[in-house]
């Protein structure tokens, strides 16, 4: 396919100019016959990648995707850039299937976007035998594992589905979860051949990432909001009581806020959502159970008021910020009580019964796992960004220099002698208990939980006493962060020796860490300004001429979308009326010049937007 071809759908279908890093390279193989298992992480820009092979291929595309908000998202916007698509689920009556499969028959639609479970009801397969399809595609493809965190049963049927078709088309499956088990899982079970795998980059430069210690979260998120009092934003809490408790409270102070959670009815979530999505309220507070499918792609930030249960989980969620590429921040307030939360809600999680016993052990250990790997984001005073991405399984370098710990000057310390104390203390106890038992003997606690396990009886008991115990859990964590110690897979979490531990003891080098004085993050603002990504607010960098410019097309923008019925990031997202107010094009083809604004998009509300541009000043 000419590479011509492919740039010109993707400006004029969908307004860019060019590839995201890895889309061009899946949609090549996509075009060329071969499957794809793709990893990308949220907000990279997946859609595009089956999308666009969609358009060029002749014949109609089958999406399979697990949740019908996400599905109708995505129809309705391909339908506003001018591409026919359709949705068959349980949202539709039994006369709408009929009538969307009829003309799916007759190749009216480039791409059909089904749920799993429909996939061998006899009209649909009837209709998949007897149209040309051009390609199958798997979103959210982790759904098929086990291993992963949201496994749907229907999901597994897939394969019997491909099985059925008399021309097996080319499969491509997408997902966010990148653990090798996974991965394999997926493999195996759409019975991809000879697939292209792809993990493209998952780094976001767009986003700020930062971890503050806080006790006085409220206020911290109140003074957040405060500053930042144009933008859109999420407030993800771990639990609905904490949803409820936050909501009420920055609704008193004032703020244009809404919430979600599983306990609400399905209408009053629906209302919320539709709320934020449409602008109408800035803010939302929400559950892990919100976000799924949703591509508002001015979201300038997530705050995390409790820390989620895993790398995963935060990833994603954190990912639902800056999805239009520009500066966005993701800010988690972490108190030690998190991991405790963490905790409980792992022992309350119910298993399906279907697991046998050993599969019920492996998942409560993996997900210990991913609580610990959480917990050491919020610890580390590495950098956030290097952090992530080596979960994810890619290379980093040590230092993004735009990250909150990059930003920060953490204090120094020699604690070689304290750190072979530590070693002393887990030898000489067996290597039996965790890490509140060692810091409280080398502390010299005397609690009955000590005397009891005669630790008050060790040769280092009360040694670090000076030290304090914010700093002797300090020296802990950095041992484990550097493998001179490590934890065992059990949730209790045991301290024990590696290989390496041996070497604190010679002393022979110097054994520093670095740690955050907690007085001074309180005071200190989220974010330097003019720091590499940083602004306080979306339009702070126009001048004022165009600040103003720009609230008259974001009226535009809100009337346009009103009549349509449709979010108002689907006429145009903040980034392309920025980059109006910096162009101010001043006819439908200088138009075609802004950043997502496509053919289709200029013909429907070029007109509207020129009206304000050329009404505004020389
Ligand atoms: P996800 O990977 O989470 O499914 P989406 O496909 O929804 O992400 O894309 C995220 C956002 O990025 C969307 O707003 C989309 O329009 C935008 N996007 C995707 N590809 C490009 C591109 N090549 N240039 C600019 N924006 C893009």
């Amino acid at each position: 396919m000419e590479a011509e071809q492919k740039r010109n759908a993707l400006k004029t279908y969908f307004g860019y100019d060019t590839f995201r890093p890895g889309q061009e390279e899946i949609i090549d193989q996509i075009l060329s016959g071969r499957d794809v298992l793709a990893v990308m992480p949220t907000g990279a820009g997946k859609s595009i990648c089956y999308q666009l092979p969609a358009l060029l291929l002749p014949g109609t595309a089958i999406v399979v995707s697990p949740l019908i908000s996400l599905m109708m998202d995505q129809v309705k916007a391909l339908n506003e850039a001018g591409v026919h698509a359709a949705y068959i689920n349980s949202s539709l009556s039994e006369r709408q299937t009929a009538r969307a499969l009829e003309l799916a028959k007759e190749g009216r639609y480039k791409l059909i976007y089904v749920a799993p479970e429909r996939l061998e009801t006899r009209r649909f397969l009837d209709f998949a035998c007897h149209a040309q399809i051009s390609m199958i595609t798997v979103d959210e493809a982790h759904c098929i594992s086990q291993w992963g965190q949201d496994f749907r049963p229907s999901y597994v049927r897939i394969r019997s589905f491909v099985r059925q078709l008399p021309l097996r088309p080319v499969v491509s499956a997408f997902t966010a979860t990148a653990t090798e088990k996974v991965r394999q899982d997926i493999l195996t079970s759409l019975e991809l051949v000879r697939p292209c795998e792809t993990v493209a980059g998952f780094d976001r430069p767009n986003l700020y990432f930062e971890v503050q210690r806080a006790r006085d979260k409220k206020e911290r998120v109140r003074r957040y909001l405060a500053e930042h009092s144009r933008e859109s934003g999420i407030i993800y809490c771990a639990t609905r009581k904490a949803v409820d408790e936050l909501y009420l409270w920055l609704e008193n102070a004032g703020f244009s806020v809404g919430r979600y959670h599983a306990g609400m009815s399905a209408d009053a979530r629906r209302r919320s959502q539709e709320d934020f999505i449409y602008d109408r309220t800035r803010v939302i507070i929400a559950t892990n159970a919100f976000g799924m499918g949703i591509d508002k792609s001015n979201v300038r930030f997530v705050l995390h008021y409790h820390m989620p249960q895993s790398m995963e989980n935060y990833y994603q969620e954190a990912g639902r910020a800056g999805r239009d590429g520009e500066p966005a921040e993701c800010i988690l307030y972490y108190s030690p009580q998190d991991t405790m939360i963490g905790r409980l809600l792992l022992e309350s999680r119910e298993l399906d019964e279907e697991y046998t016993e050993e599969e019920r052990r492996m998942i409560r250990e993996q997900d210990a796992v991913r609580l610990r790997k959480m917990e050491g984001y919020c610890t580390t005073t590495g950098c956030l960004r290097a952090y992530i991405l080596r979960y994810f399984g890619e290379r980093a370098e040590d230092s993004c220099a735009s990250c909150g710990n990059c930003m920060t000057e953490f204090e120094q310390m020699d604690a070689t002698e304290a750190a072979a104390d530590v070693v002393r203390c887990v030898r000489a106890c067996g290597q039996r208990f965790g890490q509140s038992m060692i810091a409280g003997t080398l502390l010299g606690e005397s609690t009955a939980r000590i005397r009891d396990r005669g630790m008050d009886k060790s040769p280092v008991y009360g040694k670090q006493s000076k030290l304090g115990k914010a700093r002797v859990q300090d020296v802990i964590r950095t041992m484990l962060e550097r493998g001179y110690l490590c934890q065992s897979k059990d949730k209790y979490s045991l301290l024990r020796l590696t290989e390496s531990s041996e070497r604190l003891l010679e002393q022979t080098q110097p054994f520093c860490i670095s740690y955050k004085r907690e007085e001074e993050k309180a005071g200190r603002k989220t974010k330097a300004s003019g720091a590499p990504g940083g602004r306080s607010d979306q339009v702070a960098d126009l001048t004022e001429g165009q600040q103003a410019l720009f609230e008259e097309l974001r009226k535009t923008r809100m009337l346009l979308a009103g009549r349509k019925r449709i979010p108002p990031y689907m006429v145009a997202s903040d980034k392309t009326l920025r980059d109006m107010c910096v162009r101010r094009p001043r006819s439908q083809e200088e138009l075609l010049d802004v950043n997502g604004m496509g053919e289709k998009k200029v013909k429907q509300y070029g007109e509207a937007f020129l009206k304000v541009l050329l009404g505004y000043g020389p």
